[in-house]
């Protein structure tokens, strides 16, 4: 439902958050839309003039290394000086107002850890790590420093690749785990800015909902999951994951006061 009142769902939701032992979120690039990253599907996002299989798939990078090479240096460019907002703030200080927090992004733009999160599951990899088209052999990156050209790895030679899930490749399968193992115990789960149409992360909400959590949406746009939703706040998340975070806070120390 997508109560008539905002006070009124803020309540619910904090009655909700209150009661919780364990709590997920999933968030997607609607999160970072405030920070001033483009999302996925917008008309100006990423994808806007491009066509995905050419730029990030395998295919495109065996075919054409330095042209994909080209474009993630260019979203590596348009990171750098970007910083976490309120909304990132907002779920890194949720872990103290909680009992356990389990946070999972689909994002890779590194602005939860910015934000101090800890433990954050990468469903979908990092921006700020290349990985060997070979080995095992992974480099964080220095924003600062990051290479234009293609690296080759210090223990194989091989080509290096920027550390992100591309179309067709499966998720890391230790972290999709953990982040399905939460979903499912979870009493709480939040979906914060995700168009809900990218398999399996989409499916995490679903999986809660079925496992009997409380699935409340932060979205201003409706999404396939909204119909399933016990809460929706249509409302961006940089505005209500804060109100959220403080009404929280106050309902804990009006019980420590009485
Ligand atoms: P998406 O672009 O498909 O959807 C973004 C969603 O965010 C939309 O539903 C939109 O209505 C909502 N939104 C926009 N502004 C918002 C705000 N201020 N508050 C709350 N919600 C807001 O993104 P997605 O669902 O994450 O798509 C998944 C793919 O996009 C992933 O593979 C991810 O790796 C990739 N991606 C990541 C980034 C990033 O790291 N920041 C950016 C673009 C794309
Ligand atoms: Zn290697």
């Amino acid at each position: 439902m997508t109560a008539s009142k905002p006070e009124t769902a803020v309540n619910i939701a904090t009655d909700q958050l209150a009661a919780a032992r364990a709590v997920c979120c999933l968030t997607g690039a609607g999160i970072s839309a405030e920070s001033g990253v483009p999302t996925f599907r917008s008309p100006g996002g990423f994808w806007a003039g491009r066509r995905p299989e050419d730029l990030a798939t395998p295919e495109a990078f065996l075919r054409n290394p330095q042209e994909v090479w080209q474009f993630y240096s260019w979203r590596r460019e348009l990171l750098r000086g970007i910083h976490p907002n309120a909304g990132h703030f907002a779920l890194a200080a949720l872990t103290e107002v909680v009992p356990q927090l389990t946070l999972i992004t689909q994002n890779v733009d590194d602005l939860h850890r910015l934000a101090d999160s800890d433990g954050v599951l990468e469903l979908h990899g990092n921006l700020w790590v290349d990985r060997c088209t070979r080995c095992t052999r992974e480099n964080r990156l220095n924003p600062a420093e990051y290479s234009a050209t293609i690296p080759h790895c210090d223990d194989c030679c091989a080509m290096m690749r920027p550390g992100v899930i591309w179309f067709g490749e499966s998720l890391p399968i230790k972290t999709l785990q953990e982040a399905q193992n939460a979903s499912a115990a979870c009493d709480v789960m939040l979906v914060v800015g995700t168009s809900s149409l990218v398999h399996p992360a989409n499916a995490l909400a679903t999986w809660a909902k079925t496992n009997g959590a409380f699935v409340i949406e932060i979205n201003p746009e409706e999404t396939p999951l909204s119909p399933l939703v016990d809460l929706r706040f249509a409302l961006p998340s940089g505005e209500i994951l804060p109100q959220l975070v403080e009404a929280l806070r106050l309902k804990r120390r009006s019980h420590e006061t009485f």
